[in-house]
């Protein structure tokens, strides 16, 4: 079935509505676009738990700050739609600018205590725009769940929060980070990255890799596990870390000792480009 498109939230809502009045599950999947295999996982996911699957292709800018990349984010929506088509979505949802944020639109979502540290601390408004644009498009696409990559883990975490909060009448379903064959987690700006750049990103998965590896075999002190992806960090010259930590799931502490629910995460920019990275220790590495 060709995908359908809706460009306004109407459109959008009297499409889920209609589905769900004929008793039909709806699953969506909000991305930025410029998707690749990692976005797909989640229409994959999506159509194969939901009668129907929703995505949305939306470069939203409220969650960028002064200096970053919105102007130069990839933005390619015939292809997406394209991909998302092949990948099984039945609605893509490509709302404007204006439809989003219309002249004179001043409402927030703002959540106090998780969004102040790691990403947030880095991105002081990423969070209020993310947390609003999500919000927005539920009431867009008030499906009955919506998946997430754990790719961004602390979005996956505030998000959640937010829903349950706010009662929202959605499941989050939050799936695994999808890896190129080297282990470098896919990601819509891993294209700004040149030749030399894409070799040393590898750094992210490597101390990953390390943190894991130290923990399996039984360290257990934060700070030293902190200190084994520093150095991996510190062997790629083109790496510069904005944070690397270990912190607890629930509530994105700094953990003084790694436990099961300790995860280890990391921000680091490669040259101009911003890439993040995360692995929960209690589980198995994807080894690349
Ligand atoms: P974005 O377009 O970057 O806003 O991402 C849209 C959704 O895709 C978010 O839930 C991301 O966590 C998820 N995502 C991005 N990259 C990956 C990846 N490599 N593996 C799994 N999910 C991902």
């Amino acid at each position: 079935m060709a995908i359908q498109r809706a460009e306004t939230a109407d459109q959008a809502r009297d499409t889920v509505n209609g589905w769900q009045t004929d008793g039909l599950s709806v699953g969506f999947v909000p991305t930025m676009g410029a998707l690749h295999e990692g976005h797909l996982s989640l229409v994959r996911a999506s159509v194969a738990e939901c009668d129907r699957t929703v995505v949305s292709i939306y470069v939203n800018p409220t969650q960028f700050g002064p200096g970053e990349d919105l102007e130069d984010y990839p933005r390619r929506l015939e292809r997406d739609c394209r991909a998302a088509e092949q990948a099984g979505a039945d609605l893509a949802f490509c709302p404007a600018d204006r439809a989003m944020y219309p002249e004179g639109y001043s409402t927030w979502v703002v959540q106090e205590g998780l969004t102040e540290v790691l990403e947030g601390e880095h991105r002081p408004t990423h969070f209020r725009g993310v947390l609003t644009v999500v919000c927005k498009l539920f009431n867009c696409v008030p499906a009955d769940r919506a998946y997430f990559g754990q790719k961004d883990f602390q979005q996956t975490v505030v998000v959640r929060r937010m829903v349950r909060d706010l009662n929202m009448p959605v499941s989050i379903r939050v799936m695994p980070t999808v890896r190129e064959e080297d282990g470098l987690a896919m990601s819509s700006r891993n294209a700004y990255l040149n030749e030399a750049e894409r070799r040393q990103a590898l750094c992210l998965y490597r101390a990953l890799g390390e943190a894991h590896r130290l923990y399996r075999n039984g360290e257990r002190h934060a700070d030293a596990l902190r200190a084994a992806m520093e150095r991996v960090i510190a062997k790629a010259p083109l790496a510069r870390a904005d944070y690397v930590d270990i912190v607890d799931a629930r509530t994105l502490r700094r953990a003084e000792s790694a436990d099961e629910q300790a995860v280890a995460v990391l921000a680091v920019r490669i040259g101009k480009t911003r890439l993040i990275d995360n692995h929960p220790l209690g589980e198995e590495f994807p080894e690349h």
